[in-house]
């Protein structure tokens, strides 16, 4: 069971305090406190752990500073959505909101080669009003012999460039704890001229010493990939490691699964799986259609498939689109193939808003049946 207290109490106040001595008397039942500090305020949660079987939602209510109860399943208990759960499905970081109702874009490099590319890539974005890009200076490489991503060599100046173009979130792959400190120490030595959102890969989903570790911070938001080879369920409790150790803020990335049935694409695209991790959970979702599809494919229609997956995630809710460019992908080091081209980058942005409106209008429609569907659903209980 999770009380949830209201807003901006301190551990200060007297009625906090006259709470947890009330709960530290309770037989059999044990208190851990999170706290959040958002822009707005801050958000504090005490977690029942025991026999709560017993206790009454009616009279924990009751309790000094408690503004709701919500009794949790077993399922996902941070980042789950549980029977009559109000807590927050957002959360901002660096300026930038990301919330199950919100859309960000990160169009960026799959790796990181050369300064010229950085820079070119983040004129673009800046021209075409984004704030957001993915980097990679870490990369988990199938074979030992293939580049394996510049690491911290290139932050100061991925971090400065990003700075001078108003990037104010860079989603970036960590695949060990070091890269952590370097990417801190980076940050720090240019003034935290920009944010990070750190990437955990689809190859570490279940790296739980890794997850421990980053989720024992909390100055970065995550991205965690699913995992290719495993169930939804996991990797979901994956991404309930990150929270359970403290940092909540967490985005749920869908990327394909590995499987040849999904042939000829890299990976058999899942992005039917937006709605249902919304409403299993109150993370943000973010697609990757470049990893899923993973060619520069087009259809008869002479959209790419890379487009065409993007859509079909963006209608069904996604909140945020992890999507490789580069300025000459026949140099890129890593994955060219299925880079998009800068000048394809209006395109793809305007393609995407077309797919957002048609997604508000669906929910728009969703909204005026269930209406509609109401007074009558109630008339009929009356009669019954
Ligand atoms: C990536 O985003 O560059 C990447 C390697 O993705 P994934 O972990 O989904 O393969
Ligand atoms: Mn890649």
């Amino acid at each position: 069971m999770i009380l949830v207290l209201s807003p901006d109490t301190g551990p200060e106040s007297p009625d906090y305090k006259q709470l947890l001595a009330y709960l530290a008397n309770m037989p059999g039942i044990s208190t851990r406190v999170r706290t959040e500090v958002g822009s707005e305020q801050t958000l504090t949660e005490v977690y029942l752990i025991g026999n709560t079987k017993a206790l009454l939602v009616e009279d924990m209510q009751n309790l000094p500073c408690v503004e709701q109860v919500v009794r949790i399943s077993e399922e996902y208990r941070v980042l789950g959505r549980h029977k009559d759960d109000h807590r927050p499905t957002y959360f901002d970081y660096n300026g930038v909101r990301f919330g199950q109702d919100t859309l960000n874009v990160f169009a960026g490099l799959c790796a990181v080669d050369t300064l010229e590319h950085v820079e070119l890539m983040m004129q673009a974005l800046r021209d075409h009003g984004q704030v957001c890009t993915r980097m990679g200076a870490y990369k988990p490489r199938t074979s030992p012999y293939s580049f394996q991503g510049h690491g911290k060599a290139c932050l100061p100046y991925v971090f400065e460039l990003a700075g001078k173009y108003g990037i104010r979130v860079i989603a970036m792959e960590i695949t060990h704890e070091s890269h952590l400190e370097e990417i801190c120490d980076a940050l720090y030595r240019t003034g935290n001229a920009t944010g990070v959102m750190l990437q955990i890969g689809t190859r570490n989903t279940q790296n739980f010493e890794l997850l421990k570790i980053v989720g024992r911070q909390q100055d970065f938001p995550v991205l965690l990939k699913r995992g290719f080879g495993i169930t939804l369920d996991e990797s979901l409790n994956a991404a309930e490691y990150l929270a359970s150790e403290g940092n909540r803020k967490v985005v749920f990335g869908l990327r394909g699964m590995k499987t040849n049935m999904g042939d000829p694409h890299r990976n058999f695209v899942d992005f039917a799986h937006v709605p249902v991790v919304k409403r299993l959970t109150r993370m943000p979702v973010c697609i990757d259609p470049s990893h899923s599809v993973g060619m520069r494919a087009a259809s008869p229609d002479g959209i790419l498939d890379i487009m065409h997956a993007t859509a079909q995630g963006v209608i069904a809710g996604a909140n945020m689109i992890l999507v490789d460019f580069h300025p000459a992908p026949g140099k890129a080091l890593v994955d060219g193939p299925q880079a998009l081209l800068m000048r394809e980058l209006p395109l793809f942005l305007e393609d995407v808003a077309i797919a957002r409106k048609a997604y508000e209008q669906r929910v728009a429609l969703a909204q005026r049946y269930q209406e509609d569907a109401e007074p009558a659903l109630s008339s009929s209980v009356q009669s019954a």
